[in-house]
C-alpha cells in the first residue's frame, strides 16, 4: 500500500503536499477570483452530504459559465480518491476537503473569457476534526456590501473576508450581514461572513429564504431538514436584526461549524431562552454526522 501522505494538494492533475504546491500567476483565480468553490467534512474517508455539494459545485459553475470538463461521478470518484490518500489517524479519521474549480490559466490577463478556456481543478485534503456541534460563540454585525450574486459559491470573497476580520479583531467568531432595506424590511439579515443564520422563536425555525441574497447552504439544509424531522416549524421568510436580537436562540450553521449558538451580538447578550430545542436539533444533526459517515 502507497503511504498516507499527511495532507494533500491537487492542481489540475499535479498532487503534492500542499505546502509544494505551485500555481501558474496566470491562473485567472488570481487576477479576477474567476471560479467557485466546496467544502466539507470527511469521516472514515466517506465525504459528508457529497451529493449535495457537487450538485451545488455544478450549479455555482453553470452560473459563471464554466463547462466542468468532467461528470458529477467522475468529479466523486477523484475526490474520494484523493481523500483516502490523506493519513487521518491523528484525527479521529476525519479531514477537511476543500476543491475549486477556475476558468483557466496560462492565459493573457483579460476580462473576457480566453477562447477554448481549460478549466482547472483544485482540491486539497487536511486532517481536522469537525468542530463541536455544541459549541457557542460571540457575534458582531456589519452592513451586508456584498454583490447580488450571493447564492453563487463564488471565489470573490473580499467583503467576507473583511467582515471575518472584523468579527476577529471585536473578540467574536462570526459576522452577521444585514441589508439596510431588503423586501421592505430594515436591517434584512441575510447571512453571516461564512455561515447562515437562523433563529428559534416560540417554537419555531426562522431562517432566510433562498434567493441571491445567501448561499444555499448544506449546513442550512440539513437543519431544515432536522427540524422538520422533529416536528420543529420551520419559517423561511425574510427577517430583520431586531427580530434575531430578541429570538430566543440564535445559531450560526456551515459546513465545519454545524451548530455554534450566539451567546452574543454586538456585545449584548442573546438567546439561551430555548435550550432544549437548541439540544435536541444538536443531537440530532450530530447523529446524522455520524451515521452518514459511519463506514
Ligand atoms: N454562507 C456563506 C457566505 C458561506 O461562505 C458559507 C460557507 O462557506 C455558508 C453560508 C454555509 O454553507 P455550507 O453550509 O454549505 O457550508
Amino acid at each position: 500500500m502507497a503511504q498516507l501522505m499527511k495532507n494533500l494538494g491537487y492542481y489540475a492533475g499535479k498532487i503534492d503536499l500542499i505546502e509544494n504546491m505551485t500555481v501558474p500567476m496566470t491562473d485567472r483565480v488570481c487576477w479576477f477570483g474567476d471560479g467557485v468553490y466546496e467544502a466539507t467534512a470527511t469521516r472514515n474517508g466517506v465525504i459528508y452530504c457529497l451529493d449535495e455539494h457537487v450538485d451545488r459545485f455544478f450549479n455555482s459553475a453553470s452560473m459563471i459559465y464554466i463547462d466542468l470538463p468532467f461528470t458529477k461521478y467522475e468529479l466523486k470518484t477523484l475526490l474520494c480518491d484523493l481523500v483516502s490518500k490523506v493519513d487521518v489517524s491523528e484525527t479521529n479519521n476525519e479531514a477537511f476537503l476543500y476543491w475549486q474549480i477556475t476558468r483557466a490559466a496560462n492565459v493573457p490577463r483579460n476580462h473576457v473569457f480566453p477562447d477554448n478556456a481549460k478549466p482547472n481543478l483544485w482540491v486539497t485534503v487536511t486532517p481536522r476534526k469537525l468542530a463541536d456541534v455544541y459549541r457557542s460563540a460571540k457575534l458582531i454585525t456589519h452592513e451586508d456590501i456584498r454583490f447580488f450574486m450571493c447564492n453563487i459559491k463564488t471565489l470573490c470573497l473580499l467583503p467576507s473576508v473583511l467582515a471575518s476580520e472584523k468579527a476577529k479583531k471585536a473578540g467574536a467568531e462570526e459576522c452577521i450581514l444585514y441589508r439596510k432595506e431588503a423586501d421592505g424590511i430594515k436591517n434584512r439579515v441575510t447571512e453571516g461572513s461564512h455561515t447562515n443564520v437562523h433563529c428559534i422563536k416560540n417554537g419555531k425555525l426562522y431562517t432566510a429564504p433562498l434567493d441571491n441574497l445567501i448561499l444555499p447552504g448544506i449546513a442550512r439544509r440539513n437543519l431544515i431538514k432536522t427540524c422538520r424531522k422533529l416536528g420543529i416549524p420551520v419559517v423561511e421568510e425574510p427577517f430583520s436584526l431586531e427580530f434575531l436580537m430578541g429570538a430566543d436562540e440564535v445559531m450560526v450553521t456551515s459546513s465545519s461549524n454545524p451548530c455554534v449558538a450566539a451567546t452574543h451580538i454586538d456585545d449584548i447578550a442573546v438567546g439561551g431562552r430555548s435550550g432544549d430545542i437548541l439540544k435536541k436539533i444538536r443531537d440530532e444533526l450530530w447523529n446524522h454526522y455520524l451515521t452518514y459517515t459511519n463506514k
